[in-house]
């Protein structure tokens, strides 16, 4: 096969990161396919859902999607009858429910994780109920193939992992030990429920789309809407309610799902207005899970080309090159920072320009780095955000939505010799 020309891609994995280089690459005339372990239906109907902040990623979007599918971005939108351009997110005190910070950010948009997966998918060929179960060099060396759990196997010159924080291609790449996540002891709750017409109403009073209440008692309480079925209707908006807190309770100290919806209501009586109410309101059969961060550090050290004998026939990018916490609202602009300068080296290689090991060595380089310090500044974050004495402190002050560009280990030190070793920090 001429590598220089004529290649196929095979995208394991149809998240965010995965349709995104899905379709770059067809923008750009390269074949590929993506590989997703869901069915057709659960793809669509999986119960966790929540919204994402899109911020800079936004200019990586434009670049790979066609005009027609830009132009409809709204559709992806948590509240698609929102409109309004904005300039940052505001922040509040929890306990007092005072702003104290707006948080700058370029154009930040909430979108959610299933319609921004739906639209992406549009003219995309995926193939449903393919789980990646293993890789393998073919003889000639030029390609690699991928073994699905059903049996099926597919080749091709690259084989690019977007499955995920649990990748089976990180594996490959660095060998199964070193791909291991780590653990941060802080857990979460992320969930979506309705609320009663005034309720709803209140939640979006001066801040109508988003906002993070953060309490003295080092818990913070991000609440957005995730979906309106009709904006004249309060009744229709879900809201996503995230409530995340350092050291214990962990997942085996609640008994039941009654005493995580009493935990929620324990803390809104602590918040102010309007998480107190979206929490003393959550419905009683809300199904509640406790998720305790993990990070995933891409080392800048390791050579992949050394490490992996499949090389440079696979890649990861998104969450299975970089998984980081949530709290710097980041991962998914990284996810499709790295579907773009992955497309753009793999043009390259399509002209004739770079050679296969070149454009992903370019492309590694690049996401590498990027993506290792992305996980360092937001486990700060993780960290600062739930401690009131280093709130204030804590890189959103300085960088707001922005990929921060500083030095992180100003960030570790200042932290150590303020709080120690804490509830928070890596496990
Ligand atoms: C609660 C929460 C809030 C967040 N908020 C933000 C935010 O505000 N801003 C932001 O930028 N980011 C945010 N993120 C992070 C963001 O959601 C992720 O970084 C992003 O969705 C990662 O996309 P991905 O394509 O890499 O992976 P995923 O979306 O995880 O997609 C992976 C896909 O691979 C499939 N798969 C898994 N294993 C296999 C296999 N073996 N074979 C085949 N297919 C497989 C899965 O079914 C899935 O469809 C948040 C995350 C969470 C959990």
């Amino acid at each position: 096969m001429d590598v220089k020309t004529n290649f196929e891609v095979i995208v394991v994995g149809a998240g965010a990161s995965g349709l995104l280089i899905a379709q770059g690459l067809k923008l750009n005339g390269i074949k590929a396919t993506v590989y997703e372990r869901e069915s057709a239906t659960t793809y669509l109907t999986r119960p966790r859902e929540w919204g994402m902040s899109l911020h800079f990623g936004q200019n990586s979007l434009s670049k790979c999607i066609p005009p027609n599918l830009m132009s409809r971005m709204n559709e992806a939108l948590c509240d698609p009858y929102d409109t309004e351009r904005r300039t940052s997110w505001p922040l509040y005190n929890g306990q007092t429910g005072e702003k104290f910070f707006d948080m700058p950010g370029h154009n930040p948009i909430r979108v959610s994780h299933r319609k921004l997966r739906a639209l992406l998918s549009e003219g995309i060929d995926i193939r449903y109920g393919k789980r990646l179960v293993k890789l393998s060099r073919t003889e000639a060396s030029s390609s690699a193939t991928a073994k699905f759990a059903d049996g099926d196997t597919a080749t091709a010159a690259l084989i690019v992992g977007c499955e995920g924080a649990h990748s089976a291609v990180r594996e490959a790449l660095v060998g199964r030990e070193r791909a291991v996540n780590t653990p941060i002891d802080v857990q979460v709750f992320n969930a979506c429920w309705r609320l009663p017409a005034d309720v709803a109403l209140l939640q979006r009073k001066d801040s109508p789309v988003f906002r993070v209440g953060y309490h003295p008692a080092g818990m913070t309480w991000v609440s957005g809407i995730q979906d309106v079925k009709d904006p004249g209707d309060p009744t229709t908006f879900l809201f996503q309610q995230l409530l995340s807190w350092p050291g214990r309770p962990h997942a085996e100290d609640f008994p039941d799902q009654r005493s995580k919806v009493e935990f929620v209501k324990e803390k809104a009586r602590i918040y102010a207005e309007p998480w107190k109410s979206a929490g003393l309101n959550i419905p009683e059969d809300t199904e509640l899970h406790v998720d305790r961060i993990a990070i995933w550090k891409p080392d800048v050290t390791v050579d992949w080309a050394s490490s992996c004998p499949l090389w440079p026939h696979v890649a990861v990018a998104g969450d299975a090159a970089h998984s980081m916490p949530p709290f710097r609202g980041q991962g998914l602009n990284n996810a499709l920072t790295d579907a773009e300068r992955i497309v753009s080296e793999l043009v390259e290689v399509k002209h004739g320009i770079k050679s296969l090991g070149e454009a992903v060595r370019s492309y590694e380089s690049e996401m590498k780095a990027r993506g290792a310090k992305e996980v360092e500044i937001s486990t700060v974050q993780s960290r600062m955000v739930h401690n009131w004495d280093t709130l204030m402190e804590s890189p959103m002050m300085k960088a707001g939505m922005d990929a921060y560009k500083g030095d992180v280990g100003e960030y570790t030190k200042y932290l150590d010799q303020k709080v120690g070793k804490q509830a928070g920090s890596v496990s």
